[in-house]
């Protein structure tokens, strides 16, 4: 079976990916291939980010493989916290920290149009791929629910009443930015021989 090294070590990110694609690759994690390299992220974007992660192991391992970067990109602060949503409020990856710096600098701002966005790079026989997911909504006035992680407290998708994390794991996986890019990238995958 072809060996594919997703650029992660998040078990549920790789545990997601594998279920849909572990038929037809054999997904290894960076642990799995004795990588435990702090990669940094040093790009603009979400797409400089995942290139520069799967351009790392290529490099280094020369095998095939992908990467993700995500992060929520709100109007009324310039596309903030953006490839910063992690460390938005500092290095610690605090997430009610990050929420409280969003909700404070929207203060009185009528306009909480947001989105989320993942983008996957992808290097198969020494080619790259980009493909990128989002999911349009707006950000609320304070914390609702208790499931997900990071910011999906304050965030309602657009046709939505519930924020993600009021959503169950398989509702918000229906519809996320992670979801759709994973789709495509899926769908690449599927159709490669
Ligand atoms: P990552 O690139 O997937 O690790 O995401 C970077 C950061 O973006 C996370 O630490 C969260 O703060 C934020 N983020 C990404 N995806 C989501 C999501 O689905 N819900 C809430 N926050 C997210």
């Amino acid at each position: 079976m072809k060996q594919l090294v997703f650029a992660t070590n998040n078990a549920h990110k790789l545990d997601e990916v594998r279920k849909i694609l572990g038929g037809k690759f054999d997904i290894l994690s960076l642990r799995e291939i004795g990588c435990n390299d702090d990669i940094a992220e040093t790009a603009e974007t979400f797409e400089g980010n995942a290139l520069i992660k799967a351009r790392y192991i290529h490099d280094k391992y020369g095998c095939d493989c992908f990467a993700d970067d995500s992060g929520l990109e709100i109007d009324a602060l310039g596309g903030a916290p953006g490839v910063y949503s992690a460390r938005y409020a500092g290095e610690a990856h605090d997430s009610e920290k990050n929420m409280a710096k969003v909700l404070e600098q929207l203060q009185g701002e009528e306009n909480r149009a947001a989105r989320f966005r993942t983008a996957i790079a992808l290097i198969l026989d020494g080619k790259e791929h980009l493909f990128e997911g989002e999911i349009k909504g707006r950000i609320i006035e304070e914390r609702r629910g208790a499931g997900g992680f990071g910011y999906d407290p304050i965030f309602i998708p657009d046709g939505e009443t519930r924020t993600f994390a009021e959503m169950s794991d398989a509702q918000k996986n229906g519809i996320s930015h992670r979801a759709r890019a994973v789709a495509k990238l899926v769908a690449f995958l599927e159709s490669w021989s």
